[in-house]
């Protein structure tokens, strides 16, 4: 045997003795591939989500895999809620709070922030402006918890928004006692946001200092909004993705908060940490896992509203409301306010639109909803799921 021949058999040795491993390999990861994707096949193909099926989903990170994700969201979305892109203007009329939430710009430790109160006849007069010039069917009023606004200013702002405009009053005013909820259900609001923050109770409360004016506790925000859809209210509700201490699981059980709490409408958004906090050095909250929790819950909640949320779009302000009405969102929340109050109101930084003016904010949904192919709401925009 020429030394070439022998080299060419030692070759085909060598050969035969690493190539059977690696096709091994090859067939073992062909076959788990194809466990994966019908597990995944599997649970979307469900009618209802587990927990465990939750989990599968937010962990999905390969891009077909993400694709049949968004894909089947979008389905459901289309089945269930339609062409339709409700919108709801938000006037943030008050960056005072008396809560210490650690991971919010407004929160009443930081004294770097300039605040501002706007008046109750000014509320009225932009909110009349977002109805009849602007054409939003909703308004919404949101603050910090400013004591300022008592129950007969909030109840008299209702009316006399009502009373001026053919709209929707929904509030966002953080936690007030279920007897003054009822007044201002009778004033003629029928819409309020109260979010949950995070499911999980330990993180809810490490969040949540409780202070001589705030009994800040995990179980009363939730009987709060339990309460809340009884008295008669379209009741949204939220979390933050990518909270520091917050797991996976977590995320999961955030999800099936929904329909625990039997909400209306789902606003999650990703957490972006603000540098005037105590989380100032922590870590934002992904845009894709955003992505992925409202895929999920728009396939676990079916008919549920769901914002595709100024934060998200402010980590992606190329096309983050455009991807997010893609992956199963179907409301979005334009901002009303007035140029001057807006960089005041920076719950978090690099906020999107603060230098915009409500004319602007109304032409950039039109064209959000143009891009993908959808059609604005016309009506008030009601919730599907009662
Ligand atoms: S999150 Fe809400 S309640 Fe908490 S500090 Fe900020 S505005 Fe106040």
């Amino acid at each position: 045997m020429s030394s070439s021949e022998s080299w060419r058999g030692l070759g085909m040795v060598k050969e035969t003795y690493t190539s059977r491993p690696a096709h091994d390999l090859k067939l073992e990861g062909i076959r788990e591939k194809e466990t994966y994707t019908s597990r995944l096949d599997c649970i979307l193909d469900k009618n209802e989500l587990s927990k465990e099926g939750i989990v599968f989903l937010l962990k999905l990170d390969r891009r077909e895999h993400l694709g049949r994700l968004f894909k089947k969201a979008d389905e459901v979305r289309e089945e269930y809620i339609g062409e339709d892109v409700y919108v709801r203007g938000v006037l943030e009329f008050s960056n005072y709070c008396r809560n210490d939430c650690l991971y919010c710009g407004i929160r009443k430790s930081n004294l770097k922030l300039r605040r501002y109160r706007i008046k109750p006849e000014e509320i009225v007069g932009i909110a009349k402006n977002a109805v009849s010039s602007l054409g939003f069917r909703t308004v919404l009023l949101q603050s910090g918890e400013d004591g300022y606004y008592t129950t007969e200013v909030v109840e008299d702002m209702i009316k006399r928004i009502l009373e001026k405009c053919d709209c929707r009053v929904a509030l966002s005013i953080g936690e007030r006692t279920v007897e003054e909820y009822k007044r201002f259900y009778d004033a003629g609001a029928r819409r309020c946001l109260v979010r949950f923050e995070t499911s999980n109770k330990k993180l809810f409360e490490k969040l949540h200092p409780k202070s001589s004016q705030t009994k800040n506790s995990f179980g009363r925000r939730v009987k709060l909004i339990k309460r809340l859809g009884k008295i008669g209210y379209q009741v949204g509700t939220g979390f933050m993705v990518g909270l520091p201490g917050q797991s996976i699981e977590d995320l999961a059980g955030d999800i099936l908060m929904y329909d625990r709490l039997k909400a209306n409408m789902a606003g999650t958004g990703p957490f972006i940490c603000h540098p005037d906090t105590p989380l100032a050095c922590s870590n934002n909250g992904s845009f894709e896992m955003s992505l992925k929790v409202i895929a999920v819950t728009r396939i676990a909640c079916k008919d549920i509203f769901i914002s595709a949320t100024t934060a998200l779009q402010s980590l992606n302000n190329a096309n983050g409301r455009e991807l997010a009405l893609q992956a199963g969102a179907n409301l979005l929340m334009p901002n009303i306010t007035p140029k001057k109050y807006r960089m005041l109101y920076q719950l978090y930084p690099n906020k999107a639109c603060v230098y915009e003016n409500p004319f602007d904010c109304a032409n950039c949904v039109k064209k959000v909803v143009e891009t993908v192919g959808r059609t604005i709401g016309r009506g008030y925009g009601d919730a599907i799921r009662k």
